[in-house]
């Protein structure tokens, strides 16, 4: 069953997340929060130039919103700023038209299950939003001390 498959990714993304720690080097950094559900994450990037050359996470969440910032920051190192963005309308697009999965967002599809349960769209979108806001933002240095 490829539902089984996708509810392995997620759990297994949610018990062992990826990237999930403070980034020395980082120069952007967003804060997350998803009031319905108590999600809440920070979102660090390390740019280098117009290239993420690193992303990490911290925060505490559901399942689904730990799965999904741990996914996200596994696909966004080596993009460019815009294909960053463009991945971020992509996803945004996976959880709410209801229209077959991009082929090109990799794992990420394993989110598409969450567009029958409303209340979680929240849950899985908030590290990208927070990833926007990040991608927006202005060059910060960020200390981890
Ligand atoms: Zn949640």
């Amino acid at each position: 069953m490829i539902d089984d498959l996708y509810q392995e990714t997620i759990l297994d993304h949610s018990k062992r997340p990826r990237n999930h720690h403070t980034l020395a080097g980082a120069n952007r950094k967003a804060e997350g929060y998803n009031p319905l559900c108590g999600d809440k994450l920070k979102l660090y990037l390390k740019m280098e130039g117009d290239i993420v050359s690193d992303a990490a996470f911290e925060g505490s969440g559901c399942a689904i919103s730990t799965a999904s910032a741990s996914l996200m920051t596994e696909s966004l190192k080596g993009k460019t700023r815009e294909e960053a963005m463009k991945l971020v309308d992509k996803f945004h697009d996976l959880l709410t038209t209801d229209t077959p999965a991009s082929r090109d967002l990799g794992k990420l599809v394993v989110f598409c299950g969450v567009r029958d349960y409303p209340a979680r769209v929240k849950c899985a979108t908030l590290a990208w939003h927070t990833l926007k806001s990040a991608l927006h933002g202005s060059e910060e240095t960020v200390t981890t001390e």
